[in-house]
């Protein structure tokens, strides 16, 4: 491609609505344009880059034996009242009539159609397994799009879906896309980690996320520094501690203190004369209408996540005054268990507590020496509470560190969630008829060029990997009104075309230094500059992006030196 020709808008000034490095460098470098809030259009340069990451995840799915259909944007909304989902997923789901005023939606995900498709054909245990996947554009009303094509409104998503005749197949299949995803990151040269997470809106039993590494990231990840462990921050454990003996002669005589005014654990450490680890936090939630008390350390955080996880309801928020009032008997702020008339989950740091403080159900009072066994019972200890940095690995008990990440993929075992609900069955070998075994596979096609930029890039701009560049080379005569070196760069031009390198000549009519700014800027790996003094020696310099370094090379040699480099710089990144 010629430059003087090309649809490629570059700006110099940092986008002022733009926080992220990724977004400012997209619209910079002519990448993207915003059509509206989170309604973005690719322009020539970005959309090259999306159709190379494109055919390296459409490269990795076909190989490890999914195949390409293509399902529609717009989605009856019957599907979606049949999953269940269609009161479940609130306003991210953009919803509209038809002329004949039947319900729609702009398709978020695909669980519905394509558990609709694949129910309408696979009848028999012979048409399992099979994999089916698109790569195709997705609406979600998010309630805050931000950083450009990473949280946006309308996105491209590869999605895949799995069909398996029992759990064992669905494993084998989860498996198989876990490691395909493995090496589409690897192939885009990414940081990345796999991370155990929650399933979110999707549902199902089980999930790996992909997260980029970046400090600009929104998810919050922990690993551990010595096993394989590493978790979403919403999802990550706590190890159960063991469980002391208790020896009820150590258990003080329970009394009700008068504490008014004082509300926080803070006022109730100083007042008391306690530490925070004395003190019971009592948080009473709505499950599904019904009330349930949280107890954890006063010290420690609930993870809102691990609670409805575990009741696993629909719907889960801190109950209403008048909701508290009947089960504390007294106004918000003075919860405790004692006498509390409802369900008690204590969060493992209960567990080795005696003599605790905490509300007394009682206007402005507290209670003293509460200890659990002789004064309430608890229904259930459960991991509740956040993790945190000085926490030990739940798998091996080692030191565990914090990272932030971008989640570009995630991979769910959906079990029969779908396929229960909309009776997607199959004859077994015996003639019995059996439930679908599902799993399914997200990659973000634009989230993750965006992630790519946010691993790499300096004050200059892009530095795309080879595998993802726009364009692999590009050749910048310094003056093309000198036509010796117009026609050298236009005849290397032609030869490295010729070979299958994506190649840019920088053709324009503009200073050197200009061209220079722009091809940083938009990030391509290799520049090959031809000017007048080392084209009077017959050679040529080449530059590389990354590095900055600077080879002198002859004309005859520079072609196969670029194709060199490139085929290496592939192919360094997967063997
Ligand atoms: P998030 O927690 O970031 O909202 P999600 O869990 O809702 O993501 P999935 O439903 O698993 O995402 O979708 C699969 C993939 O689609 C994600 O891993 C991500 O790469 C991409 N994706 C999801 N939402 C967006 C969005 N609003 N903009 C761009 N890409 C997105
Ligand atoms: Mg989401």
């Amino acid at each position: 491609m010629r430059y003087s020709e090309m649809f490629l808008p570059t700006v110099r000034e940092v986008p002022s609505d733009a926080e992220v490095v990724s977004h400012q460098l997209m619209l910079r470098a002519g990448l993207i344009r915003k059509l509206t809030s989170g309604v973005y259009s690719y322009l020539p340069l970005g959309y090259r880059v999306i159709r190379k990451f494109e055919q390296i995840v459409r490269d990795e799915m076909n190989r490890a034996g999914a195949q390409e259909i293509f399902m529609p944007t717009v989605q009856p909304a019957e599907l979606w009242h049949e999953s269940g989902r269609w009161t479940h997923y609130g306003k991210e789901l953009l919803r509209f009539r038809d002329r004949n005023d039947r319900e729609c939606c702009l398709g978020p995900t695909h669980e519905e159609v394509v558990t609709d498709l694949v129910r309408n054909e696979v009848k028999s245990y012979r048409q399992l397994p099979v994999n089916l996947y698109q790569i195709q554009t997705k609406f979600r009303d998010e309630i805050r799009p931000r950083f450009g094509v990473m949280r946006c409104r309308e996105f491209g998503m590869k999605d895949a879906y799995s069909f398996d005749t029992d759990e064992e197949g669905a494993e084998i299949s989860y498996r198989k896309m876990f490691d395909a995803y493995n090496r589409i990151f690897t192939r885009c040269g990414l940081r990345f980690r796999s991370v155990e997470a929650d399933t979110g809106s999707i549902g199902g039993s089980f999930s790996h996320e992909f997260l980029v590494t970046a400090d600009s990231g929104e998810d919050a990840m922990t690993y551990c520094t010595s096993c394989e462990y590493a978790a979403n921050l919403e999802k990550a454990e706590v190890p159960r501690p063991d469980a002391k003996t208790v020896d009820e002669k150590e258990f003080l005589r329970l009394e009700e203190v008068h504490t008014p005014d004082v509300r926080t654990i803070e006022e109730v450490c100083a007042f008391l004369n306690v530490t925070p680890q004395d003190v019971v936090k009592t948080l009473i939630f709505s499950a599904d209408g019904k009330a349930v008390a949280i107890l954890i350390r006063g010290d420690e955080e609930v993870n809102e996540i691990k609670v409805k996880n575990y009741l696993g309801g629909d719907e889960l928020e801190l109950a209403m005054d008048d909701m508290i009032r009947d089960v504390t008997n007294s106004p918000r702020g003075f919860a405790g268990a004692v006498g509390v008339k409802c369900r008690i989950l204590a969060d493992y740091s209960l567990m080795n507590m005696k003599n605790m403080v905490m509300g007394a159900n009682r206007e402005d009072y507290h209670v003293k020496n509460v200890n659990i066994g002789r004064d309430f019972k608890v229904n259930d200890f459960v991991d509740l509470r956040a993790v945190k940095e000085d926490d030990v690995c739940p798998r091996c008990r080692s030191a565990i560190r914090f990272a932030r990440g971008i989640e570009v993929g995630h991979v769910f075992k959906l079990g029969t969630k779908y396929s229960k609900a909309m009776g997607a069955r199959y004859l077994d070998k015996n003639g019995q008829e059996q439930i679908i075994v599902m799993g399914c596979y997200g990659i973000g096609i634009g989230r993750t060029v965006a992630a790519c930029i946010e691993q790499n890039y300096d004050d200059q701009g892009i530095i795309w990997p080879m595998a993802l560049a726009p364009y692999q080379v590009i050749i910048t005569p310094v003056n093309v009104k000198d036509e010796a070196l117009l026609r050298t760069a236009e005849e290397l031009y032609l030869k490295l075309a010729a070979t299958g390198v994506d190649v840019l000549l920088d053709d324009r009519d503009e200073r050197a230094g200009v061209k220079f700014m722009d091809a940083d800027l938009i990030g391509i790996p290799l520049r090959v500059t031809i000017g007048p003094k080392r084209l009077a020696e017959g050679r040529v310099e080449v530059r590389l992006r990354r590095s900055g370094e600077v080879q002198i090379i002859s004309l005859e040699e520079v072609s196969d030196y670029i194709v060199n480099n490139v085929k290496e710089q592939m192919q360094t990144i997967l063997c």
